[in-house]
């Protein structure tokens, strides 16, 4: 088995640790506080190619392997965690679904100013009464014949990059079956106009957008379907399968940037004229952090790899998010304890992590969810 990175892999990951620490790091703290959108790091990282990693070169990308973009997000999100999601929202939920099942044609339009950052891409899946259950979708999709035109209507909740968006992998009902009744759209905001609702305020991932995203008689082109009528439900689910993996290493980030500050302040904090790193209470729990970070670390990179390799991954993603996200809670709550009060205050950035940490098991899956699809692979 082998356990090392390649010089490629390695370089990329250089690469994203000097900009976090230099360019990231030093603006999270004031794009949290002001809950703005941290776009010169978003520019900067579509420079670099870092907004379309694993898209093939033909389509505008960096054309590396999947691995390398969990690399990527897990260092960011080390630095920032609502880049972290930025990037991975776009990457794994908007590119990964039309590069997927879109055709030639629609990867062709879509895919180069999506892969260079011209354009941030997001997905509209969940509504105010559709989330764990994606099959109580009610936003529907009816064709015009006459025009060869889709005419949605409805409303989608918590949208990440909603803002910003231009490109939506929009999911909507065709059809009154449950899930065969679900068709997947590319729909471009110049092209089939839609409206950014409400902005939510976020307990954590501040400088990312939370929006949700109106449709009225938004017609879109017939050609604009992905995959088929009728696939949306299984467009979903792979979709997610994948996007799990980026969640799983934006928690990672999270859970190592609560273990870098906890070590980094044990170590010159003193109490009783000592410093807090030679008591064995705090020792235990940097050991026990540092242990689950490379424990979520080893099933994060092994998911990944396995899609690198076109194996099936959906346990080994699903158990990734599950460990990473409870691991980047865990953490987080130790460093506020390692900090004491001073981790209960905005100007350390522990406080952020536990903020931040705490969505990873929220979204694209719960926690709960993640336990069903792990369960399901043993007893079905
Ligand atoms: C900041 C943020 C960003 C988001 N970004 C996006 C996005 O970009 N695009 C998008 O489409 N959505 C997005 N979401 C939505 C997110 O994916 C959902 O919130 C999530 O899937 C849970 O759905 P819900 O909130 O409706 O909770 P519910 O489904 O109502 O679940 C509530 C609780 O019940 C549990 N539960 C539900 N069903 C079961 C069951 N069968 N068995 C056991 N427990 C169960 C859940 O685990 C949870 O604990 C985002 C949400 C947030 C907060």
């Amino acid at each position: 088995m082998d356990f090392y990175l390649n010089d490629e892999q390695l370089t990329l990951q250089q690469m994203c640790r000097n900009i976090g620490i230099k360019e990231i790091r030093p603006v999270a703290a004031k794009h949290d506080r002001d809950h703005t959108f941290p776009k010169e790091t978003v520019d900067k990282l579509a420079e670099l190619g870092l907004m379309g990693i694993y898209v093939p070169s033909e389509y505008g990308g960096a054309g590396m392997d999947f691995l390398s973009y969990i690399l990527a997000v897990e260092e960011i999100s080390r630095y920032c965690a609502s880049t972290g999601v930025i990037i991975s929202a776009h990457t794994s939920l908007a590119i990964d679904p039309i590069y997927r099942f879109g055709t030639k044609m629609q990867k062709e339009k879509y895919l180069p100013s999506l892969a260079l950052g011209k354009n941030i891409g997001c997905i509209g899946l969940t509504e105010p009464n559709a989330g764990t259950d994606v099959s109580g979708i009610i936003t529907t999709a009816n064709l015009d014949k006459s025009k060869n035109e889709w005419i949605i209507n409805g409303q989608k909740s918590f949208i990440t990059n909603g803002n910003e968006a231009e490109v939506c992998v929009l999911f909507a009902r065709t059809d009154p079956h449950p899930h065969r009744g679900l068709t997947a759209f590319i729909v471009h905001k110049q092209e089939s106009p839609f409206v950014v609702g409400k902005c939510e305020e976020k307990m954590g991932i501040c400088a990312s957008s939370t929006t949700s995203l109106i449709f009225e008689d938004c017609r879109v082109p017939a050609e604009n379907v992905l995959g088929e009528p009728g696939l949306g439900f299984k467009i979903a689910m792979e979709t997610l399968n994948g996007g799990r993996i980026g969640i799983a290493a934006q928690a990672l980030g999270i859970a190592q940037a609560a273990l870098d500050d906890s070590i980094q302040y044990s170590k010159t904090r003193k109490q009783f004229d000592k410093t807090l790193s030679s008591f064995q209470a705090i020792q235990w729990q940097v050991a026990d952090m540092a242990t689950r970070i490379e424990a979520a670390r080893l099933l994060l990179y092994r998911a990944a790899s396995l899609k690198d390799q076109g194996e099936n991954y959906i346990k080994e993603s699903a158990m990734a998010k599950l460990y990473a996200s409870e691991t980047a809670t865990f953490c987080a709550h130790k460093a506020i304890q390692i900090h004491g009060g001073y981790g209960y205050i905005k100007e350390f950035a522990v406080e952020r992590y536990y903020r931040d940490a705490r969505i990873t098991e929220i979204y694209e899956g719960t926690s709960e969810a993640q336990r069903m699809v792990i369960a399901k692979s043993f007893l079905n």
